[in-house]
C-alpha cells in the first residue's frame, strides 16, 4: 500500500473538481440567494442546475463525497452506499475517518489554512487505503481529494473507487470515459453560467456577505464586506472572525452561532460591533443562517451584514436631543418628569423625602438686554456647568425654561437637606462669571418642595409648590431660599384669585388713574404730572400698583391695563386746558410694562387716542425702564423713531437701577431721564449713592436731556439736587399722585399764583 500524497495534474481529477465545485457552488448559491431574497429566476435557474448537478454526481464512477473543513461527510453520491454497505444518512455527518480510519492524509487540508490555500496542487491521492465496511470487512480503495477551487473554496471532494476501478486511467474504462466526457462538456457550459450568476449575486451585492465555517473561520467575503471592514479578502479569509468583533461583543456572535447549529433557530437576525481595521468600531446589523446537510447539520453560515453605525448615531443623537437642552446640555424638562416619576416611586418604596428645587436667576433679562444673548448664552453654559459641578450623582439638574432651573433630590432623611443643596447651587454661583473683559456677577432665587412617601402630588403639583415658593423667594430679595408651606400654596391661589379680580375691576370701573405732579426745580412750577394706576378694592382696601402690576404683566391683562390707563391719562390731559387757566400746558406721563412696549398694537392704540381727545403729541410722554428699553435694542429704536415722528417724548424711568449702558442712552435720546428713588433716598452707603446722583445729573446735562429726580421727600433732598442743577423733581415733598379732580384744582392754583406774581 503506498501512502505517498501527490498530485496528479489528469483530466478526469480537473474535471472532478470542476463538477464538484460546481455542486458546491450550486448549494451555496441556494443559500445566498434565499437569504439576500433575490429573484424568483434565480431560484428556478438553481433548482434545475442542482438536478443536473446531482444527475452529473450521480453519473460519475466511484463514490463522490463532500467535506467540511474538519473532514465531515456533508453530501456523498449513492456510489458510497454500494462501497461502504452504510445507508447514505448514516454516513452524513460522520467523519470521513469513520470509513477511513488509517487515512494518513493530515486532516488540515480539509480545513482552508493559509498553508494548504497556498499549497498549489489541488488534488491528492493515496492508494490502497482500507475502507471499512458497515459489516465490518475491508475494502482496497483509492482515495483521492480535491479542494473545491482554486480561489480558497470553502470545502473539499473526495473520491473513493475500489483500486484499480475506474478513477484510474485504464484503456478498459477509456470508451466509458469518451462517452461521459460529453456530458460534461455540456456541463461545463452550466457551470460558466452558474459561476457568472453567483458572482453577480455574491460580489456585486451592496449588502456585505460572509461565508464562515462553523468554527467562525471566514471562508468567503465579498467586497462591501471588505469595504465595511477595510481589509482584503485576503487579510480575512481563513482568519476567524472573533479577529475582528468588538471583544465585549464576541459572546453574543458565540451565542447565535450555537443557536443556529443546534437547530434552535434558521435565522437569526442580531446586532454587533466589529472591528475596523482603522481601529473605528462598525456597528452592524447581522442576518445569519446556516446551510445544512440533509440531517439538518450545519455546514457553514451565510451572513449578510448592515452596517448601521450612522443610523445609530443619529438615533442616540435624536434621543439625546428629545431629552436634553440644546444650550447647556443638561436634562430637558421631558428627561426631568421621567426621572421624577421614577423618583417618587423610589421615595416610596424607601420611605425616605424627596425634594425638587425651582432656581430663577435674578434680573437674568438684564444681560440679555445690556451684553447681548451670546452673552446671556455663555452665562447660562457657565452656570449649568457650575450646577453640575455641585449635584449629586443620585441627582437630576435640568433646564426647565429661559433663566429657570430644576433640581431632583432624592434618598432625603429630613428637608434641612434639600435647604442644604439649595445653598450649595447658591454658593456656585458666587464667584464673579468673566467673558473676554465682561465681568458679571450672577444670582439666584430658590423655591424648594419636599415630598415623602405619602405624597399623592402630580408632577405638575410638585413644580408649581415650587414655583410658588421661589415667587415668595423673589419677593424677599434678590438670592433668598423659601420652603413651601402650605401658607404659600394659598398665597399662589390668592394672586390667581387677583387676577381674576383685576380682570373684573377693569371692566367693572374699579380702577381709576392719579396723577402726581412734577415740578419744574428752578421756577416751582407743575409742569407736568405721572399718571399712576390706583385700585380701590371693595374688600382689600387699596392695592399697590407694586402688587396688581406685576401680576398683570403674566398676561396680556396688562395690555388692557395699558391702554385703560393711555385712555385715561390721555383724555384727562387733553381736559386741563379747559378745565384750569395755565397759559403753559402740562404734559402728561404715562408708564409703559414691557409686554405693551414690544406690541404691535401700542402706535396704533396710541394715535387713536390722540386722535380721539385731540391731545397734542408733544403734551404726552412714555415712560419706560432702561431694561424694558433695552431688551430689544433694535425694536426699541423702531419704535422710538415712531414716537419721535409723532413728537411723542420717552422718559427713560428708574435710570440706574438697570444695566445702563451710555451708548444706548446716546443712541436712544430719550427727552427725560428719571434718576430712581433710591439715589435721591439713599438707605445706605449715602457718600457713594451721592456720587452717583452726581454723575447721572452731570450725564444727563451733558447729553441734553432733562434730568428728573423721584421720589423727594424733604427740602433737603430738593436743596442738593437744585445744587446740582437736576431740572426737574416729582416727590412726596409736593404731593403724593391724586384723582383728577385735584390735579386740576392743583393747575388752577399754578395759574393763580402765577397772576399774582
Ligand atoms: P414708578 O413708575 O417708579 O412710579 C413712581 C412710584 O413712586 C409711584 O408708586 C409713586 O407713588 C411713588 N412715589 C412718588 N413720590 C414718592 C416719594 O416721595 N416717596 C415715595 N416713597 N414714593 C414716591 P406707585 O404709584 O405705587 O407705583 C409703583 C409702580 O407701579 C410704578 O413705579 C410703576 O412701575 C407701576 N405703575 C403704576 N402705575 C402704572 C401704570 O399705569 N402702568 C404701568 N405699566 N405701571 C404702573
Ligand atoms: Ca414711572
Ligand atoms: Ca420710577
Amino acid at each position: 500500500m503506498t501512502t505517498e500524497l501527490r498530485f496528479e495534474n489528469d483530466d478526469v481529477a480537473t474535471k472532478l473538481e470542476r463538477t464538484t465545485v460546481f455542486i458546491s457552488r450550486l448549494l451555496t448559491f441556494t443559500v445566498v440567494v434565499g437569504h439576500v431574497g433575490e429573484s424568483e429566476y434565480f431560484m428556478g435557474c438553481l433548482e434545475d442546475n442542482a438536478a443536473l448537478a446531482r444527475d452529473v454526481l450521480e453519473a460519475l464512477p466511484g463514490a463522490i463525497l463532500l467535506l467540511d473543513a474538519d473532514g465531515v461527510i456533508g453530501d456523498a453520491s449513492q456510489h458510497l452506499e454500494e462501497l461502504s454497505g452504510y445507508a447514505l444518512t448514516d454516513l452524513i455527518g460522520q467523519n470521513i475517518k469513520k470509513l477511513l480510519p488509517r487515512l494518513s492524509v493530515d486532516s488540515t487540508i480539509f480545513a482552508c489554512t493559509d498553508s494548504v490555500l497556498s499549497t498549489p496542487p489541488p488534488i491528492w491521492t493515496e492508494r490502497d487505503l482500507g475502507l471499512l465496511r458497515c459489516d465490518g470487512s475491508e475494502l482496497v480503495v483509492d482515495f483521492k481529494c480535491a479542494r473545491l477551487n482554486r480561489d480558497k473554496r470553502f470545502s473539499t471532494v473526495v473520491s473513493l473507487a475500489e483500486a484499480g476501478e475506474p478513477n484510474e486511467h485504464t484503456s478498459a474504462d477509456l470508451a466509458k470515459e469518451n462517452q461521459s466526457s460529453e456530458i460534461e462538456a455540456a456541463v461545463a457550459a452550466a457551470i460558466a453560467q452558474s459561476e457568472q450568476r453567483f458572482r453577480l449575486a455574491f460580489e456585486g451585492n451592496m449588502a456585505p456577505m460572509v461565508f464562515s465555517s462553523s468554527a467562525g473561520v471566514f471562508l468567503e467575503v465579498n467586497e462591501s464586506y471588505c469595504q465595511m471592514s477595510g481589509r482584503t479578502r485576503e487579510e480575512l479569509i481563513g482568519r476567524d472572525s472573533k479577529h475582528f468583533t468588538y471583544p465585549e461583543d464576541i459572546g453574543i456572535s458565540e451565542e447565535v452561532n450555537k443557536r443556529i447549529v443546534s437547530g434552535d433557530a434558521d435565522q437569526v437576525r442580531y446586532s454587533k460591533r466589529f472591528l475596523h481595521k482603522n481601529g473605528r468600531i462598525v456597528m452592524a446589523e447581522v442576518s445569519i443562517c446556516s446551510a445544512r446537510d440533509e440531517n439538518g447539520k450545519t455546514l457553514y453560515f451565510i451572513s449578510s451584514v448592515r452596517d448601521i453605525t450612522e443610523e445609530r448615531a443619529l438615533a442616540t443623537q435624536l434621543s439625546y436631543q428629545a431629552l436634553h437642552d440644546p444650550l447647556t446640555g443638561l436634562a430637558n424638562r421631558a428627561l426631568f418628569d421621567d426621572r421624577l416619576v421614577q423618583a417618587k416611586s423610589r421615595v416610596e418604596r424607601h420611605n425616605e423625602l424627596g425634594a425638587v428645587l425651582l432656581l430663577d436667576l435674578d434680573d437674568f433679562k438684564g444681560v440679555n438686554d445690556v451684553f447681548g444673548h451670546l452673552i446671556g448664552d455663555q452665562l447660562l453654559v457657565s452656570i449649568a456647568k457650575r450646577f453640575e459641578k455641585v449635584t449629586r450623582t443620585s441627582d437630576t439638574i435640568c433646564r426647565f425654561g429661559g433663566d429657570e432651573f430644576l433640581y431632583l433630590a432624592e434618598g432625603l432623611t429630613s428637608p434641612d437637606e434639600a435647604e442644604k443643596i439649595a445653598g450649595r447651587l447658591l454658593t456656585a454661583l458666587d464667584e464673579p462669571f468673566t467673558f473676554d473683559d465682561v465681568h458679571l456677577e450672577q444670582h439666584a432665587s430658590v423655591g424648594i418642595v419636599v415630598w415623602d412617601s405619602k405624597s399623592t402630588n402630580t408632577n405638575v403639583e410638585l413644580i408649581q409648590n415650587a414655583d410658588a415658593s421661589m415667587y415668595e423667594a423673589k419677593r424677599r430679595g434678590h438670592g433668598h431660599l423659601v420652603v413651601f408651606t402650605p401658607e404659600i400654596r394659598q398665597e399662589a391661589v390668592s394672586r390667581f384669585a387677583l387676577v381674576l379680580e383685576l380682570r373684573q375691576a377693569l371692566t367693572s370701573g374699579e380702577l381709576q388713574m392719579h396723577y402726581q405732579p412734577i415740578i419744574d426745580l428752578s421756577t416751582s412750577e407743575v409742569v407736568g404730572f405721572e399718571a399712576l394706576m390706583r385700585w380701590p378694592h371693595p374688600e382689600r382696601g387699596w392695592v399697590p400698583p407694586d402688587v396688581f402690576i406685576p401680576i398683570a404683566e403674566q398676561s396680556d391683562l396688562i395690555l388692557e391695563l395699558g391702554a385703560f390707563a393711555m385712555h385715561e391719562a390721555v383724555t384727562a390731559a387733553s381736559a386741563w386746558e379747559s378745565q384750569s387757566n395755565v397759559t403753559k400746558l402740562p404734559y402728561v406721563t404715562v408708564n409703559l410694562s414691557a409686554h405693551q412696549f414690544h406690541d404691535r398694537d401700542l402706535i396704533p392704540m396710541i394715535e387713536r387716542e390722540l386722535e380721539l381727545s385731540g391731545l397734542d403729541p408733544e403734551r404726552l410722554i412714555l415712560e419706560v425702564t432702561e431694561s424694558v428699553a433695552l431688551l430689544d435694542i433694535s425694536e426699541t429704536m423702531y419704535v422710538m423713531e415712531h414716537l419721535n415722528r409723532l413728537n411723542i417724548g420717552i422718559a427713560l424711568d428708574d435710570f440706574g437701577t438697570g444695566y445702563s449702558s451710555l451708548s444706548y442712552l446716546a443712541a436712544l435720546r430719550p427727552r427725560i431721564i428719571k434718576i430712581d428713588q433710591s439715589f435721591v433716598r439713599p438707605k445706605h452707603d449715602l457718600k457713594r449713592s451721592n456720587t452717583l446722583l452726581e454723575a447721572i445729573v452731570t450725564l444727563g446735562n451733558k447729553l441734553d436731556m432733562i434730568v428728573l429726580a423721584e421720589g423727594i421727600e424733604t427740602s433737603d433732598q430738593l436743596e442738593h439736587l437744585s445744587e446740582l442743577h437736576c431740572d426737574l423733581g416729582q416727590g412726596f415733598l409736593w404731593s403724593p399722585a391724586v384723582p383728577n379732580d385735584e390735579a386740576v384744582i392743583m393747575l388752577s392754583e399754578v395759574a393763580k399764583n402765577r397772576g399774582e406774581k
